[in-house]
């Protein structure tokens, strides 16, 4: 992951966004216990706010149903401002049995309005800091995934399924698990072959192509590929163009850095 990509994670403190006191503070959860990212949307309503108006109005729902303030760990709004909640350390309240390995993040819409490319850069770019933060790749998961509940709604639930992909940051296929070698037999298809042959072009083997890339694993693929692995400083039997863990764990980084 590149280091741009962290830096533009710029959070908005309780102090900036004038969070009132924890009413009873909640109790305090090691990085080493997160294991999982939860996605949330603010209900069956669409939501105009921005600013430290979003966290505010969710500060006034959460205190008013008796918790001790903002029960996500982080809140966005449609700009791609993120908002501390109950941030890294503090234990959530926004999904039962899930609220000490879960990082809740709420992105302010609802209803069917559609999320922001903004709000979804910065969710994403979130998790991949809490990633880095926890040592570990954390479940991307929407609020339905830990409890019977319409949230995130459908439009941010897709998208969670679909791995979180944002454009432009080089991370659309972030990080696919290796599918196993057999996934790259020449002549065969397999999803995998496509991610495959998406990360070879980010990362600048594109020339290889002259149509595709496509699920189908051809001799394009398996030159593209021992070219990258060629300009990993590899030789021999590390360079026959079939995809290994190493590889994929390498393709799938950011391009570029
Ligand atoms: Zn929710």
């Amino acid at each position: 992951m590149t280091k741009e990509f962290f830096l533009s994670i710029n959070i908005v403190s309780r102090s900036a966004w004038g969070a009132k006191p924890w009413n009873g503070t909640p109790d305090t959860v090691p990085l080493s216990e997160r294991t999982e990212y939860f996605v949330h949307y603010d209900g069956g309503d669409p939501v105009s706010r921005t600013g430290s108006s979003v966290p505010q109005a969710i500060e006034r729902t959460h205190r008013a149903q008796g918790w001790s303030g903002i029960g996500y760990n982080f809140a966005i709004d449609q700009n791609g401002v993120i908002y501390e909640g109950r941030g890294w350390t503090l234990q959530g309240a926004h999904c039962p049995d899930h609220n000490r390995s879960g990082i809740g993040v709420q992105i302010a819409i609802g209803g069917d309005q559609a999320p922001s490319e903004a709000a979804l850069r910065s969710a994403r770019a979130l998790y991949n800091e809490a990633c880095r933060r926890t040592g570990r790749s954390l479940a991307k998961k929407g609020h339905k995934d830990g409890f019977a509940t319409e949230c995130p709604g459908p439009r941010l639930y897709s998208w969670v399924k679909a791995g979180m992909p944002v454009s432009g940051t080089g991370i659309d296929n972030g990080d696919t698990p290796f599918p196993g070698r057999g996934a790259f037999v020449l002549g065969k298809t397999h999803p995998a072959v496509t991610a495959l042959g998406k990360r070879l072009v980010a990362h600048g083997f594109g020339r290889f192509y002259k149509e595709g890339p496509g699920p189908r694993f051809t001799e394009a693929d398996r030159s593209a590929t021992a070219a990258f692995q060629r300009a990993q400083g590899w030789s021999g039997s590390d360079t026959d163009g079939y995809p290994g863990p190493t590889t994929w764990s390498r393709l799938m980084a950011p391009a570029g850095r």
